[in-house]
């Protein structure tokens, strides 16, 4: 066995009766065998420090200090309590031969470095590096640790010092955040200074138990007819957005943070892996509709390191889970997770654990899982707060069924499917209505949208059928032509221009309307144009349905007849070139 060697540094050498205290501490912990030495530390202003391999007793005054301060963290006081808290620990306090553990950089590279030393540090703990570059563990082995940087790993070099410091990995969170732009770890991207910060949360934490929990019962609007109306989502759910690529996916989500203007949301816009143009131009669109008075960006573009880019939708769901914990509702869009997923494969792959099903490791599921089960919607006695999680995944060619996506989905409780043709051939936001489905959010409809929403699916899908069985006859009975330009106007009616949100009663207008077969004398490519001249009809006309739908959220039978004859009327006038439209 090699002999164990004791280094105690400091400025001046300790006077014996000191050092025979240090002696027979050693003794105490470590046998007889080990040898001490003294050597000179400028570093150390006063007191010494005691190394033994990779364990220090820190007894120099900075040390002590430290520990004070620690100590006091620990202490849950109001500023009232502090003075006299500080007192009484100042006179009671004897410093504590805390160990701190110190280790070396074995091999660095790829934003991962490899460090021994450190035996006893946790999964997940945040470590620092002698440049002040900050890691986190994410890989332990018997020999060594595997960490992931959140820095440039250029300033690190094989043989450098680590410590630990036995915190999780965390952001700082707070009111002020809102309306800013940060990068993965909390700090501000956008060049307005800094943030002032509430509090620290780790940016991983158990979701909310079922206990905690109550049913989803509130509606988060979309503002697009298409979703609201037949794919409702409530406060608290978890909604997967899902297509290809440039299908609208971000549109979809971009709009429906519009959406929540004068709702009272906090929205969460984390971008993981995307170019960064297109983040500034997504924050530009944010800030042109003043959503940006209630919505905060998280982002981590593709040229950031995996790391930043693996923790950023934790990092945003932390700050979420601020606001939802304060009892207020909140939106976060995770745009997207598949980049997240290749990201996390990158790392995985660094940090040598075996690749599984296309090449990701094992534990994928777990990644996504853990993340969304965050969102909830908190029981009263939690303070009824919210978090509504809008994840958005890319398959390829349409292919559902690949790894991510089936993980994704069988996590989430539904899924707007977007469909490449449909976005080519105009169909605009292209949701597939016979792939996707909302599996709590009807719960949260309001009666007048539930009312006004009838047999739409129902109708779309009898259509889509018809649509395939008369394509190629040319001589039609008219009952199936009724039924064709009826479900031709019911797919004009789910067209939506991008950010044009429509507001609860405006939906149900319209569907009331397009439902009762009520458009007969307009041509498709008018019904568009049609169907915003009439809303403006309407409101000018009886201006109180507006108000009865949003105030009760019920349709009574009477507006919806007035509807209807509204709408009757104006078709006519339009058809006899009375009322022009546009
Ligand atoms: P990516 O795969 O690149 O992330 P994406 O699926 O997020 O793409 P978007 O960026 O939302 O797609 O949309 C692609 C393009 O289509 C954008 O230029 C957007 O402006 C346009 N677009 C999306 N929805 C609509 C719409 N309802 N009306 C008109 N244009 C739209
Ligand atoms: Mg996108």
């Amino acid at each position: 066995m090699s002999e164990l060697r004791a280094v105690l540094k400091g400025i001046t050498p300790p006077s014996d009766e000191q050092m025979s205290d240090i002696k027979s501490f050693l003794e105490k912990k470590y046998g007889s065998d080990i040898v001490l030495a003294w050597e000179d530390d400028k570093t150390i202003a006063s007191g010494f420090k005691l190394e033994i391999g990779s364990v220090v007793y820190d007894w120099s005054l900075r040390g002590r200090f430290t520990q004070l301060k620690d100590a006091l963290a620990d202490l849950p006081f109001s500023n009232g309590q502090i003075i006299p808290l500080i007192k009484d620990m100042v006179a009671g306090w004897t410093p504590q031969a805390l160990a701190e553990e110190i280790g070396t950089v074995v091999s660095v590279g790829d934003g991962i470095a490899h460090v021994s030393g450190l035996d006893h540090a946790a999964y997940g703990e945040i470590l620092l590096f002698s440049s002040g570059i900050r890691g986190m563990v994410q890989d332990l082995q018997a020999d060594r640790i595997g960490c992931i940087l959140f820095g440039d790993e250029q300033e690190i070099e094989q043989g450098d010092t680590v410590r630990r410091t036995g915190k999780m990995a965390g952001v700082p969170v707070g009111n002020d955040f809102v309306g800013r732009v940060v990068d993965a770890l909390g700090s501000p991207i956008d060049g307005k200074g800094p943030i002032n910060a509430d509090d620290y949360r780790p940016i991983e934490s158990p979701a909310p138990s079922i206990l905690d929990r109550q049913p989803v019962n509130k509606p988060m609007e979309t503002g697009l007819i298409a979703i609201d109306s037949m794919f409702p989502i409530g406060r608290g759910q978890r909604e997967l957005i899902i297509g290809d690529r440039q299908t609208g996916k971000t549109t979809i989500a971009l709009d429906t943070i519009l959406n929540q203007k004068d709702n009272d949301v906090i929205c969460i816009y984390v971008a993981i892996g995307q170019k960064a143009s297109s983040v500034a131009q997504l924050v530009q669109t944010l800030r042109q509709h003043g959503a940006m008075d209630y919505t905060i960006v998280v982002n981590a573009s593709a040229n950031e390191p995996a790391p930043l880019q693996y923790i950023a939708p934790y990092a945003g769901c932390a700050l979420g889970e601020f606001f939802m914990n304060a009892g207020r509702d909140v939106l976060i869009v995770y745009d997207d997770l598949s980049k997240h997923a290749i990201a996390y494969r990158a790392l995985s792959l660094l940090l040598e654990r075996s690749p599984g099903r296309e090449a990701y490791p094992g534990d994928v599921f777990y990644l996504h899982s853990r993340l969304l089960e965050r969102a909830a919607h908190l029981s009263d006695e939690k303070g009824g707060g919210s978090m509504t999680a809008l994840p958005i995944v890319e398959t390829q060619a349409g292919d559902v069924s690949a790894y991510i996506p089936t993980n994704i989905i069988s996590i989430t409780d539904g899924q707007i499917f977007l469909e490449s043709d449909l976005f080519f051939s105009g169909q605009r936001p292209a949701v597939n209505v016979g792939l996707s489905v909302s599996r709590v959010g009807r719960d949260a409809q309001t009666s007048a949208m539930k009312s006004a929403t009838g047999t739409i699916r129902l109708d779309l899908a009898q259509y889509r059928e018809m649509e395939i069985f008369t394509q190629f006859s040319s001589d039609l009975d008219d009952t199936t032509k009724h039924q064709l330009i009826y479900g031709q106007g019911l797919m004009q009616l789910l067209k939506q221009d991008q950010h044009h949100p429509l507001k609860q009663h405006e939906q149900v207008i319209l569907l009331v309307v397009a439902l009762a077969h009520t458009i007969k004398d307009i041509p498709l490519d008018k019904i568009s144009e049609f169907n915003s001249a009439l809303l403006k009809y309407i409101e000018a006309q009886a201006p109180y349905i507006s108000r009865d739908i949003e105030q009760t959220g019920k349709l009574s039978e009477e507006n919806r007849n007035s509807i209807i004859e509204l709408a009757e009327d104006f078709q006519k006038r339009v058809v006899e070139g009375k009322a022009r439209l546009g």
